[in-house]
């Protein structure tokens, strides 16, 4: 066999040493998620591209890291493959359920056009059966349900009422059901996050704070014109230190943008004083896309907005917060848009293929791909607009196609891709910087230092 180096192994520049002395560099395998230590002089001849003289048993330990394949390998068609068969596997089924269209924040940088519509009994049906549906088809094994909105706890009874009808119908089935739940946090109390985990069997819950106090209560004011940080923070904060959802996972996005950029440093303090420096919970800045359309504008602002999340990540790691260095799990599918199996379900039970389209003016009615009246059983949804994303990966004509990334990242988001923004996520910038984080993990001390 002939051995190459894999186009999906990133190798750090910078040499370590190891706890017995010797020079290290750190490296990834995007297509098993995976870091590791390499030591100094394979790390060299991979960079080189020189593998002869490394004899047969180390390249065969790099092959079981992926780090080098067969050259015979066509390595892109092989991610692509895997990407194919995780969003057809006709077992693992994934609905959004959006319980209602309203929100009591109005932020200035959404996009979705919220509205008031009373409960309407007949269509929490419709919605509720398409899930009970999934769960009951012989072929399902597993349903991820995920809550989203507007604010899905301003519709807390419907959540009940369908995660009742859901939870019958895993267990008369033997098909497994996860929920996790993206709210804004301003309707959270202590008791309603007891019952979402323990009884409506929210295992992950995502919560955006955009700033420290004065900050987010600015940029996310409630439409009654107060503000809701203090009571989200200490709701999440008590739960964390008083043990009440041990296994609820609780991320904190932040939205960033120039308008609150400087803040993200104050917020990431202010979240350690409040003790949420815990392994229950992580922090996922995430850049707002307000770069326009020209793409080297775009490219500076990513690269800009990746050095500074740089330096979060190293603040939040030294205040012992969750910060995740790189991403620990290939992708199955790239996101709902790319998977039939997957689908958005809004409270009129209109089916969609893209998170972006219910609710956004336009797309809300352009991107229905059925209603759920529609569907047959649990018959895949029809293909939406961006279900042809691998086979433009694969011809050429998408750059994720050249990345090293895609096993990792997927290609981002289609939609923006299309809509001619660049939606590489902050590590396509800053790998190493993330890297480096790691390997202070690992305990590996920088050549040079001390
Ligand atoms: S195409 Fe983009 S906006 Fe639509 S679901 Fe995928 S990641 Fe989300
Ligand atoms: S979106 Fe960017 S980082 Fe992700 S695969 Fe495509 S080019 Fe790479």
């Amino acid at each position: 066999m002939s051995w190459v180096r894999s186009r999906y192994l990133l190798l750090g520049e910078r040499e370590y040493r190891d706890g017995a002395g010797r020079r290290v560099r750190m490296a990834y395998s995007t297509r098993q998620a995976r870091l590791f230590a390499l030591d100094a002089e394979t790390a060299a001849r991979l960079a080189g591209g020189e593998l002869g003289g490394l004899g047969e048993e180390r390249l065969r330990e790099l092959a079981a890291r992926q780090a080098v394949v067969d050259e015979a390998e066509d390595e892109l068609a092989a991610v692509l493959g895997a990407y194919r068969e995780g969003s057809d596997a006709a077992g693992s089924r994934a609905v959004t359920v959006m319980p209602t269209s309203y929100c009591n924040m109005a932020c200035g940088y959404c996009g979705q056009e919220h509205f008031k519509a009373p409960v309407d009994r007949a269509r929490v049906d419709r919605v509720a059966a398409r899930v009970e549906a999934l769960l009951a088809d012989p072929a399902t094994e597993e349903v991820v349900v995920t809550w989203f909105g507007g604010e899905p706890l301003l519709a807390l009874r419907v959540v009940r009422e369908m995660t009742g009808r859901f939870l019958a119908a895993a267990a008369q089935h033997g098909t497994r059901y996860r929920a996790r739940l993206v709210t804004n946090g301003s309707l959270l109390t202590d008791r309603t996050l007891r019952e979402l985990h323990h009884e409506l069997r929210v295992e992950a819950l995502e919560v955006t704070l955009d700033g420290p106090q004065e900050v987010h209560d600015r940029r996310r004011l409630k439409r009654n014109g107060r503000g809701s940080f203090h009571r989200t923070v200490g709701v999440l904060a008590r739960a964390v230190r008083e043990g009440t959802v041990p296994g609820l996972r609780v991320g904190i996005r932040i939205n960033v943008d120039e308008e609150n950029e400087e803040h993200v440093p104050d917020l990431l303090a202010d979240l350690a004083c409040f003790g949420l420096a815990s392994p229950q919970v992580e922090v996922h800045p995430m850049p707002v896309h307000s770069w326009g359309n020209d793409v080297s504008a775009v490219e500076i602002g990513a690269r800009r907005y990746a050095e500074r999340e740089a330096g979060w990540l190293r603040l939040a790691r030294a205040l012992g917060l969750g910060f995740p260095t790189m991403p620990n799990v290939v992708k199955r599918t790239t996101c709902v848009a790319t998977s039939t199996r997957r689908e958005i379900l809004d409270p009129a039970g209109r089916v969609y293929s893209c998170s972006e389209h219910p609710l956004v003016p336009g797309a809300a009615r352009e991107g229905v791909v059925a209603t759920v009246d529609q569907l047959t059983g649990a018959a895949p949804r029809p293909r939406g607009e961006f279900d042809d994303w691998y086979e433009q990966v694969g011809d050429g004509s998408q750059q994720c196609g050249r990345c090293p990334l895609l096993p990792v990242c997927g290609g981002g988001c289609p939609k923006l891709w299309r809509a001619g923004h660049m939606p590489c996520p902050s590590v396509r910038f800053n790998w190493a910087e993330r890297m480096d984080a790691a390997a202070a993990d690992l305990g590996l001390v920088p050549v040079g230092a001390g």
